[in-house]
């Protein structure tokens, strides 16, 4: 018989996890104020809150940080950095940064202007805050398709090139550069296919304008082409990698998604402009160019990371698991977008806890009864997360109202996904009696869903 799937790597190092009774999270999750950001971790059980950072290193990454080269300049420690990040890209410049916002905040220092437009498909979160901030506007030019939640289609990631040319058309001479974005988190994790990408890249330097990889899932988006996209299936990730990269101008990377470590990130071009000026603002905000915010050690496990998460087994690992919590959501009729993307499951909240009006936000409610249920710490990516109108100050409920179930890479094993799957159950049979939902007591102007004070009703 065939040999069923394994995971590609064995375990050496364990850390131990701890369960909890129902009394003592509802009293935690009081004391928190329903806001499962206030929670200390040692009060979950299993923690899909993120998979940024959350990742565990391997021996080699482990030895690799005993090797780092802590000099101020010029270290071996980024040297060898330099050397993966050139070989991965084929980009000819690299700056490390401490994170992927602090590689936006230096490229984006030089490059955007006062009233500049700046396509994307879906902009992170950040890094529309970096434009934002600079008076300049992101316009969102990503394929409708990935409006419709239940829609199976194998690139949702990918560039509607109508809108993107309309933008450029419009504003000639203002468009200092596109974001593409990989894969595209913002959508659900969801792939841009190679055809998306070489398409786009053509239309933009068409019209002279350079394009940013936001690259934080590039190896993810690899993995989909490789098995999704006709003519890629024979080719190693490293080679899908360089060939996405090929024309493109300039990334920027938070490394602690794809890059395996918990902390850091870098920019690399191969504009020698951008790179010089990039530099000046590296060194006031982050530090001298051969360290950027990052320790010898920790750029020596970034080098080590990046090599093995270009390695198909590697990938294959992650992306099963994913798909295999997605094939129990199935199993067990609970709604989410599809297809399942990269690194997490959305759970369509809206749809689970129907009879929950939309002021009493529905997916803030299923994340504390998934933590209540079995000490699950989601996260709500929905009216909460949208904030308030900043003119009329009222709720946004035009949006998705989602439960995003993060999964942290090489952490947690298909049992923990059975248990997962199992406490969402249990929560979706007894949805009919989840009445009454949560009201807030208090929030901050911005950014509301990481402090925000509420209590239950009902
Ligand atoms: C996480 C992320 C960022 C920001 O990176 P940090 O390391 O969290 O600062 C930017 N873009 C995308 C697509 C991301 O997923």
């Amino acid at each position: 018989m065939e040999l069923p799937f394994a995971e590609s790597w064995k375990i050496k190092m364990v850390e131990p996890m701890h369960k909890s009774t129902r009394e003592e999270r509802e009293q935690w999750l009081k004391e928190a104020h329903y806001n499962v950001f206030q929670l200390k971790s040692e009060q979950v059980y299993i923690d899909l809150l993120t998979d940024s950072g959350t990742g565990a290193m391997s021996d080699r990454q482990w030895s690799a940080l005993m090797l780092g080269d802590e000099s101020y300049a010029g270290a071996t420690s980024f040297y060898k950095f330099e050397s993966v990040v050139k070989r991965i890209f084929g980009m000819k410049y690299v700056i490390p940064t401490h994170q992927g916002r602090a590689a936006e905040n230096v490229l984006f220092s030089y490059l955007v202007k006062e009233g500049n437009i700046i396509p994307g498909n879906a902009h992170f979160d950040t890094t529309k805050g970096h434009i934002e901030s600079r008076k300049a506007t992101a316009i969102d030019v990503t394929v409708d398709e990935a409006k419709d939640t239940q829609l199976e289609v194998p690139f949702k990631g990918n560039v509607c090139l109508k809108k993107l040319e309309k933008v450029l058309t419009e504003n000639k001479g203002n468009v200092p550069f596109m974001v593409l974005t990989i894969t595209n988190n913002t959508v659900g994790g969801q792939p841009v296919s190679m055809r998306n990408i070489k398409d786009t890249v053509a239309l933009c330097h068409k019209y002279g304008v350079p394009v940013v990889m936001d690259s934080a899932r590039f190896a993810e988006n690899a993995y989909f082409i490789k098995t999704r996209e006709e003519g890629y299936a024979d080719k190693s990730i490293k080679e899908i990698s360089l060939e996405m990269y090929k024309d493109v101008d300039g990334m920027t990377m938070s490394a602690k998604k794809d890059g395996l470590v918990n902390m850091g990130g870098f920019i690399a071009t191969n504009n020698k402009e951008w790179f010089e000026g990039a530099k000046l603002f590296c060194i006031p905000f982050e530090g001298y160019i051969t360290y950027g915010g990052m320790n010898g050690r920790d750029l020596n496990a970034l080098a080590v990371g990046l090599e093995e998460n270009t390695e198909f087994d590697m990938l294959h690992t992650r992306i099963h698991q994913v798909a295999y919590l997605a094939g129990k959501l199935d199993e067990y009729g609970i709604p989410y977008q599809r297809p399942a993307g990269g690194h997490a499951i959305f759970v369509d909240a809206d749809t689970v806890l129907d009879c929950i009006p939309k002021e009493e936000f529905p997916a803030q409610t299923l994340t504390c009864e998934l933590y209540l249920e079995a000490g699950i710490r989601a996260c709500e990516i929905g009216y909460m997360l949208a904030d308030r109108d900043p003119v009329t100050r009222e709720n946004r409920f035009g949006g998705l109202d989602l439960v995003r179930l993060c999964i942290p890479r090489r952490v947690y094993t298909d049992n923990h996904m059975n248990v997962i799957a199992a406490a969402l159950k249990n929560v979706y049979d007894r949805r009919k009696e989840i009445k009454r939902g949560v009201a807030i007591e208090w929030e901050a102007p911005l950014m509301r869903h990481f402090t925000v004070k509420l209590k239950r009703l009902g």
